[in-house]
């Protein structure tokens, strides 16, 4: 079970990473992404709620723990996550944001 959790932590992980998920719209209650995924490309919404939606399969088949790709945009906004996140002493999940931003500022 861990290992799972933890895949898919580092899944969202490598997706921020490789500037992956594309913000389409965002308010303070709802944000639509486009993620590139290793097969194909996603919809993801995420609502400030912790309610998200992914057009992958496991979004398709689960409606609490994010896929990677909807904790990928939720990391990026800083939205409530639902899964239980693994963490990381070395960098944090905070610390992750913070890379995504100066990376977001400086293109
Ligand atoms: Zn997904």
């Amino acid at each position: 079970m861990v290992k799972t959790l933890e895949s898919v932590f580092v899944k969202a992980l490598s997706i921020i990473r490789k500037n992956k998920v594309r913000i389409l719209s965002k308010t303070e209650f709802r944000v639509l992404a486009e993620v590139e995924g290793e097969h194909d490309t996603y919809s993801v919404i995420i609502y400030r709620d912790g309610r998200w939606s992914c057009t992958c399969n496991f979004g398709v088949f689960s409606k609490e723990d994010e896929c990677s790709h909807a904790l990928a945009t939720k990391l990026i906004v800083g939205f409530p996550i639902i899964r239980k996140l693994p963490i990381i002493p070395e960098l944090g999940i905070f610390g992750t944001c913070a890379l995504v931003q100066i990376k977001e500022n400086s293109t």
